[in-house]
C-alpha cells in the first residue's frame, strides 16, 4: 500500500516557503530561518527550530514535514567511499554515494526508483522503473550525506549519476538543482554539479535554456548507432547524431564543457577501430572523455577488456588530441556500483 506523502520542506523553493509563511500569518523572514535550520544546521524536525514560536512549530508539524526520507544503512569502503541506502516513505529504497578524493567531496544521487532505460550492462534497469523521485527525495540524499560528514569536511560536488535517468524526471530534477544551487539552499555552485544522461536530446536542449550552468555528462558508450542501440535500447529512437547536435547546442548556450562517459566492454566497443570512430564523431567538440572499464553485473554476460586493450583505446584517443581520464569505480568492492546495492536488497527482501 502506498502511503500518502505530505510535502516536505526540502521540496520547496524559498518563494513557496515564503508564501506558506504568509498563509500561516507569519512574517516572510521565517522562511529563511526555516531553510537555514534545514540546510545549514541539519535540523530534521520542526521541534529543533528554537527561534520559531512553539505555536508555529506545532502548526507546521500538523501539515508538513522537514524531511520525508531516512537513512537505512551506510556501507563503507577503505577509500572513504560510503554508500547510503535511503528509505522512502512508500518503503521503496534508493541509493546515494559519498565519494572522498582529497578535498573534493562528492554526493552521487539517484533520480528515480529503478530505471526504464534497460541498458544491457546496468544493474539499475534490471527491475524496471517504479516511479520518479520527488524534488525533496532528491535533495534529501545530498542533505543526508552532508549531515554525515565530519566537522572539518565540506561537500564540494554533486553528480546525478545514481539510479535513474535524470532527464526523464525533468521537472523534479531541475527544481532540485535550483535548491542545491541556491544560496538559501545547499549553496553548491552550478559548476560543481554534473547531470549524467543516457542522451535524452530534447531534455539536453531544454536544460540548456534553464539558465543554470551545470555540467553535462553524456553516457555515450559507442560511436556507432548499431553498437549503441545494442547496449542502450533507447538509442534506437534518439540516435547518436541527434545527441551530438544537442551536446553542441548545450555547449554553445552554457559554455560548459561536455563530458562523454564511455564504458569499455570486451568484444563490444573497446577495439582500436571503435576509438577511431569516436575520434571522428567528436571532431571539433570541446569535451572531456571519461573512460572506464565495465563493472561486471552478474545478470549480464559481459566483461571489461584486458589492460592492454584499455591502454590502446585510450592512447588512440589521446593521439588525436582528446582529453581522456580513466576512471575506476570506487564502489566496486562493496557491490556499490550503479544500482547493485538496491538490486541486492531487493533480492534479499524477495527471498524472505
Ligand atoms: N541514466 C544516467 C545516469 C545514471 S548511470 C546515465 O545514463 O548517464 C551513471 C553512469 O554509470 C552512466 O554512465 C552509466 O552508463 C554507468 N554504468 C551503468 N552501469 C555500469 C556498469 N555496470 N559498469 C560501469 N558503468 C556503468
Amino acid at each position: 500500500m502506498i502511503k500518502i506523502q505530505t510535502v516536505s520542506i526540502t521540496s520547496l523553493s524559498l518563494a513557496e516557503l515564503e508564501a506558506l509563511c504568509i498563509v500561516m500569518k507569519e512574517p516572510v523572514y521565517r522562511a529563511r530561518q526555516i531553510l537555514s535550520w534545514v540546510y545549514d544546521k541539519g535540523a530534521t524536525t520542526f521541534d529543533q527550530m528554537s527561534n520559531l514560536s512553539k505555536d508555529f512549530r506545532r502548526k507546521l508539524s500538523e501539515k508538513h514535514r522537514v524531511i520525508q526520507t531516512n537513512v537505512d544503512t551506510i556501507t563503507q569502503t577503505a577509500h572513504g567511499t560510503e554508500k547510503f541506502l535511503i528509505h522512502l516513505a512508500d518503503d521503496n529504497v534508493i541509493e546515494s554515494v559519498l565519494l572522498r578524493e582529497g578535498k573534493r567531496i562528492t554526493a552521487c544521487v539517484s533520480t528515480q526508483v529503478g530505471c526504464a532505460m534497460a541498458c544491457r550492462f546496468c544493474a539499475s534497469g534490471l527491475l524496471g522503473l517504479e516511479r520518479n523521485l520527488t524534488t525533496g527525495e532528491i535533495v534529501e540524499q545530498v542533505l543526508h550525506i552532508k549531515n554525515h560528514l565530519l566537522p572539518d569536511e565540506h561537500l564540494t560536488n554533486i553528480v546525478f549519476m545514481g539510479i535513474g535517468e535524470p532527464l526523464a524526471n525533468y521537472d523534479n530534477v531541475v527544481k532540485s538543482l535550483r535548491i542545491m544551487n541556491a544560496e538559501w539552499g545547499l549553496g553548491i555552485g552550478a559548476r560543481h554539479i554534473t547531470i549524467s544522461t543516457v542522451g535524452a536530446a530534447d531534455g539536453i536542449r531544454r536544460l540548456a535554456q534553464e539558465g543554470i550552468q551545470v555540467n553535462l555528462a553524456i553516457s555515450l558508450h559507442a560511436a556507432d548507432d548499431m553498437i549503441r542501440s545494442q547496449i542502450i535500447p533507447s538509442n534506437k529512437k534518439i540516435g547518436i547524431k541527434n545527441i551530438i547536435a544537442a551536446a553542441r547546442e548545450y555547449f554553445e548556450i552554457t559554455r560548459r564543457d561536455i563530458s562523454f562517459e564511455y564504458i569499455l566492454i570486451d568484444g563490444v566497443n573497446a577495439a582500436k577501430q571503435d576509438a577511431e570512430s569516436l575520434v571522428q564523431l567528436l571532431k571539433g567538440i570541446q569535451c572531456n572523455m571519461n573512460v572506464l572499464p565495465l563493472n561486471p553485473v552478474k545478470e549480464f554476460n559481459l566483461k571489461p577488456p584486458s589492460r592492454e586493450t584499455i591502454e590502446l583505446f585510450c592512447k588512440t584517443l589521446e593521439k588525436h588530441g582528446l582529453v581522456v581520464t580513466v576512471r575506476k569505480k570506487k564502489g566496486d568492492n562493496i557491490n556499490a556500483a550503479c544500482g547493485q546495492l538496491r538490486l541486492q536488497r531487493h533480492k534479499i527482501l524477495w527471498k524472505n
